[in-house]
């Protein structure tokens, strides 16, 4: 993608290992792609807790006596990048707390939707906030549950949620791995030598040579006791899922399994509908790196033309997408790819992107790449047109801001100067990833969100204002003006 779009978190947990912060920090060392605003680690040796919090990217924030202070078998870890919740060390996950009935940690991935109502609900009964994450709301509605048994008041309380939650939760008795009814953002299930591990993608088992089993199925929480037995239970039905489609076209890493699916299989998978969906005449296929490297080598290779590195990318600076003006943004764009002028000389070129954002940067890379010599230019787009933002935990910006909601796909073809222009289909999207739209949410090009914002979905100016004011570290205002797709 040319443009990032901020993820939001990764989260891992493992249930008995003698090295579990150790092994906890490989995996989140692994998942830094999903959050690099900061990162932390719970660890308990059943009878004692143990944490570290911080700002920054996993290996600043623990070094190796950090480490060895991590006592205990069993741990949770987190990183963040905030889409709710300031962006300040109160609000770095794994959240701990201790009531009534003893501690708990919960790492979360993913947006509540239904958090002001919660809250004012808490608020108004009592209850005190340390963060202005919504994931803290999940340890006082189990502070107030009247379950006595933790399972159960865990139960009770997800209940109550609305919204998308990937989660890690670890008291003194059970780690808990569990996903919201629909299933939005992905949740693995590993094992190594015997001991389960929660984490967001399969890349995180991969690093220390743990054994990918399961995803955790939508609803469903797969619970490890103390002495390492497991027990899964569907605590919610499941009329519909709506798991992330975005995910499988541009978030998780391409060597990862989620959702029971090999990413890179299916991105390549999704680059051969896109070339059967638009026959093209060119001489070279080429990708924006790095994401969408495995849909341009599925699109040459269905469409028998050859594919080859005709930009390369500096991955030594940062991400055009933090850089806070447009001016600077524009700047961090020139200096992060680079074009082969050897193989974009004199070719008709087909360039594979994952999606159009705001359309600024794919105009200069196009530029780009006729000034290095390409007599044409075609760009092929494996997302379908990116019109609507994202509630359930990504943090994407504004319909203003979005080219694909404010332009006709022939109007963003002249504004990003390509000669030719064609996005997957979203049945084109559906067919490559193998499913079907009541197992995928794909609101964010067609605006079928599978979850409502109470009272509707707030329109640009309150999202806008939502974000600012949460950035503010104030309360979430209540009322959201209502403005449907
Ligand atoms: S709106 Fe888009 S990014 Fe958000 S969960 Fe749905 S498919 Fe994913």
């Amino acid at each position: 993608m040319s443009e990032t779009i901020r993820h939001a978190c990764g989260v891992f947990g493992i249930a008995d290992h003698p090295e579990a912060a150790n092994m906890t920090y490989l995996g989140l060392y692994a998942l830094q792609h999903r959050g690099q605003e900061s990162a932390g680690i719970v660890t308990t040796d059943g009878t004692m807790v143990y944490d570290h919090r911080g700002m920054g990217l996993v290996a600043d924030v623990f070094s190796e006596s950090i480490l060895r202070n991590l006592i205990g078998p069993r741990a949770i870890g987190h990183v963040r990048y905030s889409t709710t919740g300031a962006s300040d060390l109160r609000n770095v996950q794994p959240i701990l707390c201790q009531y009534q009935r003893g501690w708990v940690a919960i790492a979360h991935n993913g947006n509540l939707i239904n958090t002001d109502e919660l809250r004012s609900d808490l608020e108004s009964r009592g209850s005190i906030f340390n963060a202005t994450t919504d994931s803290e709301i999940l340890a006082h509605l189990l502070a107030r549950s009247r379950k006595d048994d933790f399972l159960e008041a865990l139960q009770d309380s997800l209940l109550k949620l609305n919204g998308a939650y990937s989660m890690i939760v670890m008291n003194s008795e059970y780690l808990v791995g569990l996903r919201d009814p629909l299933g939005i953002r992905p949740l693995c299930l590993g094992e190594l030598n015997g001991t389960p591990i929660f984490c967001s993608e399969s890349c995180a088992l991969d690093i220390i040579n743990a054994r990918y089993i399961r995803t955790v199925n939508p609803g469903e929480m797969v619970i490890v006791d103390r002495k390492g037995n497991i027990h899964c239970h569907q605590f919610a039905n499941r009329k519909r899922v709506a798991q992330c489609i975005f995910e499988l076209i541009y978030f998780a890493r391409p060597d990862s399994w989620i959702y029971g699916k090999e990413v890179h299989a299916i991105r390549k998978n999704i680059g051969r509908v896109l070339s059967r969906e638009q026959r093209t005449n060119a001489d070279v296929v080429i990708a924006i790196p790095d994401s969408s490297t495995c849909a341009a080598l599925g699109f040459a290779e269905e469409s028998g033309i050859p594919f080859d590195w005709g930009i390369i990318r500096n991955h030594y600076i940062g991400r055009t997408f933090i850089e806070p003006t447009q001016r600077i943004r524009d700047f961090g764009a020139k200096i992060k790819y680079n074009p082969v002028k050897a193989v974009l000389a004199d070719k008709r070129v087909v360039v594979v992107d994952d999606s159009i954002v705001r359309g600024t940067t794919m105009r200069k890379i196009i530029k780009m790449i006729r000034r290095a010599g390409a007599r044409e230019v075609h760009l092929r787009i494996s997302a379908p047109v990116f019109r609507y933002p994202c509630y359930y935990g990504i943090d994407t910006p504004t319909r203003n801001e979005l080219i694909g909601a404010t332009h006709q796909v022939e109007e963003i073809r002249k504004q990003v100067r390509a000669d030719t222009i064609h996005y997957i289909s979203i049945p084109g999207l559906l067919e490559a990833v193998h499913g079907t739209d009541k197992e995928y949410c794909t609101a964010c090009f067609n605006g079928k969100y599978p979850l409502r914002f109470p009272g509707g979905l707030p329109s640009d100016d309150n999202l806008r204002l939502w974000k600012e004011t949460v950035q503010r570290n104030e309360d979430i205002p209540v009322e959201l003006a209502v403005s449907e797709p």
